[in-house]
């Protein structure tokens, strides 16, 4: 029997070759990959309420009897409108319908039905356009799918109940019955009925815990081994000593933590394994500086390092305040993206490949198959959130384990962060440099937005510059949201008279440096982005931000975001705009409305929301895990790392019963889409 991953999602009856194509695109090119294609949601319509006991303005599912044949009628504007009334014996409920003109034939006079919608109390109580279902469907829990245009939840659910029917019996499961007793999981394959069909809510939850578990288990799994990995001999120790001479090139005076960070660093560059080390530094704190500190001590010991960002705006920027420091001091700078002339990036490669060049900055250009180092001793990411584990890996297998530095502005909980970077040691940059002042922030309703521009307009007047951040919105999405070319055009007219530019992720790299270059100059006054500023950017003279729907970013997220501004010597103001008023996203706003510190954010995101936020976001460049994005449990989180702690240590993950186990740590780390699955 070949395994479920290898099996083509055609050999499933009903899927032919337009829908292979729609399968592929939502992540499940095969069987196997279907099956761990987990609903992102579930319908209960296991447990209908009289209509009387129904809550209001929520979901629910009530029975109840059509009491009346349904009427249509057409109304102004073309429409047809169906009305229906309903009883449970005890309350009456109104339903209405439009452009739907199979309602009078689906809706059986006398017959019952299952009713799923929200119910309002206007004019006694009344459901519009409810989902509907014959009264068999009353014990299901109905799976609702990443659905694509073309392939409807329905159709995905069709599939893989095709699809549970093809796993072998007996299934072999990646976490052996020992340890699955050890940590009460269940079975994979009672696992997999149940995330898909689930029998009952708790049958619900015995399956995404086992799952999750799964998830955390295979992570913590394979960063435990990159660490192993790593434990060799250093092969570019540095003597132990503060680079004082590089110290003296810096227009200003190292903060206490950059001092504690260089020296860390320097220590672990000279001691016996190569350096393995966290930069955790707020927005602002001056990491690249440490960077460069510990770069110039390598470079004067004859090797080379690399510095990668993940933009090219960013990339642009370091190497210019790089090379300004360090060029006349007689090190060798160059720069690495994809806009470079091709001409021009060969002639640089060259100079690399010789060990002309002492510090190569660059974007993942830097791993290109035609880069080559002389001699690389000191590899730095970053923003080391936004790339891959894999990513690091590859830069450092351009040299001979050297040393690597990689540097997050995420606040990450301390909790998570053990987990996170597990194979790494951390240094916290908790110091700002001195004279910054704290960034003033406020929250108001869209309602407000023209007096927020008034205030945004006075930053403006006194010589200042803004961002205004508006949220990149998937095509054909609606609710409330402006797509960036629109709000542009509204920012515009009420801001005449004002140079305003656009950055947006899909222009190509040459047009955003362009757009960049001229808002750090000053060129531009008002520059209207999505998330593309949020790594890195620094133009102190911007004083004024407002960001448009600011319930749609994680708080880590508006951390960042907010962290562009309140970088000169001016009061900084960031203004956050709510486009929905639900209480749960006020609180997460009202919250981070009141700290400017972006650790007790992330402590206070990891509270309300749970990990999952947090490994849900892609904040934090490990490989995507599918579950664990909505886990809210923290205890299980630290009882998989437990178990994976047990496991390298007793040396159990090398024998025989662990071979799937491995098979999903491997594919985990070198997968690069979705798209492989151990089964
Ligand atoms: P981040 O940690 O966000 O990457 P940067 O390295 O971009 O921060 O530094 C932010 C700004 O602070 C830069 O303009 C940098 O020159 C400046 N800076 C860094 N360290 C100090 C310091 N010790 N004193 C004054 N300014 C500093
Ligand atoms: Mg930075």
């Amino acid at each position: 029997m070949p395994l479920l991953s290898d099996l083509p999602i055609q050999s499933l009856k009903g899927v032919g070759t337009q829908r292979t194509r729609l399968f592929e695109k939502i992540g499940a090119p095969s069987v196997g990959a279907l099956l761990r294609l987990y609903p992102r949601d579930y319908q209960d319509w296991s447990q209908p309420l009289p209509i009387a006991q129904a809550p209001l303005d929520t979901v629910c599912v009530v029975r109840a009897t059509v009491a009346r044949k349904p009427s249509q009628v057409r109304i102004p504007g073309g429409r047809l409108m169906c009305r229906c009334t309903v009883t449970d014996g005890e309350s009456d409920l109104h339903l209405t319908f439009f452009n739907n003109k199979y309602i009078p034939s689906l809706l059986e006079e006398g017959r019952t039905y299952l009713f799923r919608g929200k119910i309002s109390a206007r004019g006694g109580r009344a459901m519009i356009s409810p989902e509907f279902s014959g009264e068999e469907k009353a014990s299901a829990i109905v799976p609702v799918y990443p659905a694509t245009q073309g392939l409807t939840s329905r159709m995905i659910s069709h599939a893989v109940g095709n699809a549970l029917s093809l796993l072998p019996d007996p299934l072999d499961d990646p976490l052996p019955l020992p340890l699955r007793e050890c940590y009460s999981l269940c079975h994979l394959g009672y696992a997999l009925e149940n995330i898909h069909f689930p029998r009952s809510m708790e049958d619900l939850e015995i399956a995404r815990r086992r799952l999750i578990f799964e998830e955390f288990l295979v992570l913590q799994l394979g960063l435990m081994q990159i660490k192993d990995g790593r434990q060799e001999p250093n092969l570019h120790p540095i003597p132990n000593r503060y680079p004082e001479d590089f110290a003296a090139l810096l227009p200003f005076r190292l903060t206490g933590a950059q001092q504690r960070a260089i020296a860390q660093g320097v220590a672990d560059m000279a001691g016996k394994s190569p350096m393995n080390r966290l930069i955790q530094g707020d927005v602002g704190s001056g990491k690249t500086a440490v960077a460069a500190a510990l770069c110039w001590p390598v470079i004067q010991s004859g090797c080379q390092a690399a510095l990668m960002a993940p933009t090219e705006i960013l990339a642009a920027q370091h190497y210019q305040s790089l090379s300004a420091l360090l060029e006349p001091a007689g090190v060798r700078c160059a720069l690495f993206t994809g806009s470079i002339p091709a001409a021009e990036r060969r002639k640089q490669a060259e100079a690399l490949a010789r060990g002309e060049t002492g510090l190569a900055i660059g974007t993942h250009a830097l791993i290109g198959e035609k880069i080559a180092f002389h001699n690389l001793g000191l590899v730095i990411t970053d923003e080391q959130h936004r790339f891959g584990v894999n990513q690091r890996v590859a830069l450092a297998q351009k040299g001979a384990s050297p040393h690597l530095l990689v540097m997050s502005a995420t606040p990450i909980p301390r909790t998570l962060a053990l987990m996170a970077y597990g194979d790494l040691d951390v240094s916290v940059l908790d110091e700002l440099p001195p004279g910054r002042r704290q960034v003033e922030t406020y929250l108001i309703g869209p309602d407000k937005r023209e007096r927020a521009f008034r205030y945004v307009q006075k930053y403006l007047d006194e010589g200042r510059q803004g961002y205004l951040i508006c949220p990149l919105v998937e095509e054909g999405e609606t609710g409330g949201v402006m797509d960036v070319e629109t709000y542009a055009t509204l920012v515009r007219k009420a801001f005449p008279g004002t140079v305003v530019d656009v950055l947006h992720g899909k222009m190509k790299p040459a047009q955003k440096e362009r757009v960049m270059e001229n808002f750090a100059e000053g060129r531009t006054q008002l520059l209207v982005a999505t998330t593309v500023v949020e790594v890195g950017v620094d133009v102190p003279n911007a004083a004024i931000m407002l960001i448009e729907n600011a319930e749609r970013y994680g708080l880590s997220q508006l951390h960042q975001l907010r962290g562009r501004i309140g970088r000169g010597a001016w009061q900084s103001t960031g203004i956050l705009v709510a486009g929905s008023d639900s209480p749960g996203s006020l609180e997460r706003l009202r919250l981070f409305k009141s700290t400017n510190d972006g650790f007790a954010i992330a402590d206070a995101d990891l509270k309300l929301r749970g990990p999952g936020d947090f490994f849900g976001q892609r904040q934090h460049g490990l490989p995507q895990l599918k579950l664990a994005g909505s886990a809210m449990n923290l205890d299980l989180l630290q009882e998989a790392q437990k178990c994976a702690r047990r496991l390298i240590r007793a040396g159990e993950l090398e024998k025989e019963e662990y071979r799937l186990l491995r098979e999903e740590i491997r594919l985990l780390f070198s997968r690069t889409g979705s798209d492989r699955v151990a089964l």
